[in-house]
């Protein structure tokens, strides 16, 4: 396995760029489960003769306040040794210099509709899709990788970089990657390693919340349910909607949807979405 901190580096690794096969998985490292499914997916995307690469960078224009990134936790010499484990072929780890040289505008191209219409992740979080495409773009610009994979975790996200990379004509296949979870649902998340005990154990009434709300026929009652189970394990939510699974509009008759939860649980805030069906059986 190659690790490489420079373009100059990446240049001379073995991933070769436009047509060389290569699969992206971007992360921002704190490597859990949930990443190695990331791997083990880009792994069999690339197939025998394609190269994986991790790229692992704490991105500071995707964070709206600055003491999440400063306590946002990083261990690369644990991360690379994950990667090597899983059999990636090439970790990129740039400071942040190297993706956003002083001397160079890395612009963000024109925001989708889904990054700043739906009043969800773009209404807790201003400025961090912004953030979020201006990286993925530029570390699509510098790998050139054939694919990338993303996690259904982080549902908003995924839907944006499609739309980015649709938008923008960006040649990258968006490959999506089913979450992965803790024994008691709670979505794995680098984030869950900064909860004390008794945030942790509430935190489980979030997978909770979203199973309430496939019990429900109709998207108000769901949202109504999910905020119980929510309020019950003393959480309070900052958003528990049922959107168009898409473009995460209101939701649309006969459309997939999704129900997705933001919450601050002991002062770490926590996200998670799952399909939602009720709307097909109900006719909602
Ligand atoms: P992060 O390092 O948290 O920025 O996440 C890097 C990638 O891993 C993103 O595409 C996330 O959506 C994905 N990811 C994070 N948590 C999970 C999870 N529990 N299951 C699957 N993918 C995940």
């Amino acid at each position: 396995m190659q690790i490489v901190s420079t373009i100059e580096e990446l240049s001379q690794t073995d991933a070769q760029g436009a047509g060389g096969g290569e699969v992206l998985v971007p992360t921002m490292g704190a490597m859990h489960p949930g990443h190695a499914d990331l791997i083990r997916l880009a792994r069999e995307r690339a197939g025998a003769s394609g190269k994986v690469v991790v790229s692992i960078f704490v991105n500071p224009s995707q964070f709206n306040e600055s003491t999440d990134f400063e306590h946002y936790p990083r261990d690369l010499d644990a991360d690379c040794d994950f990667c090597q484990r899983l059999g990636v072929d090439i970790v990129f780890a740039p400071p942040p210099d190297v993706v956003y040289p002083p001397d160079e505008e890395v612009p963000v191209g024109e925001l989708p509709a889904v990054a700043t219409e739906p009043g969800l992740e773009d209404a807790y979080r201003p400025g961090h899709f912004a953030g979020v495409c201006r990286v993925v773009r530029r570390l699509f610009l510098l790998i050139k990788p054939e694919a990338a994979v993303f996690g259904e975790k982080d549902w908003q996200q995924l839907r944006v970089v499609g739309a980015m990379t649709d938008a923008e004509g960006l040649g990258v296949e968006i490959v999506p990657c089913p979450t992965a979870r803790e024994p008691d649902g709670l979505a794995m998340s680098s984030r869950n390693r900064l909860l004390n005990t008794e945030a942790r154990a509430a935190a489980a009434a979030i997978p909770q919340a979203l199973e309430a709300a496939n019990a429900c026929p109709t998207a108000v009652a769901a949202q109504v349910a999910m905020l119980g189970v929510l309020a019950r394990a003393g959480i309070e939510a900052e958003y528990a909607a049922i959107r168009d699974a898409e473009t995460l509009d209101e939701v649309q008759p006969d459309a997939p949807c999704r129900a997705l939860i933001a919450a601050r649980v002991g002062g770490v805030r926590l996200i998670d979405n799952g399909p939602w069906a009720a709307a097909l059986l109900a006719g909602d």
